[in-house]
């Protein structure tokens, strides 16, 4: 079984994002970037699939700039992508186009699994994998947090609203991934030395045939209002005594 990855390169999760002067998006001049904390999770879960013999390639894919080949992909080798495959573009792409792009990279190379992230955390869309699930035709199990390969099937166990709920999809499908899914590991340095050895090539949105012009308009970015100091109450008499005056009980 092949396995496909898509790891996007986004702002570092420890970094807190500046909104750029004139609010038309996040500043991103000279900020730590890495692969996206869902694609990390996906890229282990494909990783430990194959260790567990029930996969024998895992590929790697990112659609961005010069650095997500440079930099996303090599870690992804270096964390146990066999292969990789860079789609440069210059701009950031919208979640369909991305969608269209991992559609005509599944036709090509007949993953029988896709894991991805449920989410990338710079534009927090959680669109791609459902729209790349219904490109496809495949069933898809989105929200994993346990994913269990069974023969020609994959058992998804999925966080929803109260508990878990879990899917038996028949292969080829389209994962996606929650945060308990797994805890991914640091790659050995004799692996990040090794991973630029590993295959990587890369092509652009036009060898797939895909238009990524953008279709939506970013209005405004802003920073989220900044919260009202609270205020400590001596004892719970005290707060119970100021909720009934605001007239909340
Ligand atoms: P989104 O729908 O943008 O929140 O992204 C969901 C998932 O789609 C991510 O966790 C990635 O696995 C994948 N993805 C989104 N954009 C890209 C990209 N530019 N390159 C590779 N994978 C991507």
């Amino acid at each position: 079984m092949k396995i496909l990855v898509p790891v996007k390169r986004v702002i570092d999760y420890n970094l807190k994002p500046r909104i750029k002067a004139d609010g038309s998006g996040v500043d991103l001049a000279n900020i730590k970037m890495s692969m996206n904390p869902f694609d990390e999770i996906a890229l282990e879960e494909a990783v430990r699939i194959k260790e567990a013999g029930k996969a024998e390639e895992v590929v790697a894919v990112s659609i961005g700039p010069a650095k997500a080949g440079s930099d996303t992909l090599k870690s992804a080798r270096a964390i146990g992508a066999d292969r990789a495959i860079h789609v440069e573009t210059d701009e950031e792409v919208e979640p369909l186009a991305v969608a269209k792009i991992l559609k005509a990279i599944v036709d090509e190379e007949q993953p029988q699994l896709v894991i991805m992230g449920k989410q990338a955390i710079d534009d927090d869309n959680n669109q791609t994998g459902q729209m790349l699930a219904a490109l496809l035709g495949r069933p898809q199990g989105t929200f994993a947090s346990k994913v269990e390969i069974d023969g020609d099937h994959v058992a998804v166990t999925r966080e929803v609203d109260g508990g878990l709920e879990t899917v038996r999809l028949a292969l080829p499908a389209v994962v996606t991934t929650d945060l308990r899914l797994n805890e991914p590991r640091f790659p050995a340095l004799p692996n990040i030395i090794k991973a630029a050895k590993k295959p990587m090539s890369t092509k652009s949105p036009a060898d797939y045939g895909v238009d990524t012009a953008p279709r939506l308009k970013t209005l405004k970015v802003a920073e989220p209002p900044v919260r009202q100091a609270g205020e400590i109450v001596p004892d719970v008499d005290t707060l119970v005594a100021k909720l009934k005056a605001m007239g909340a009980v």
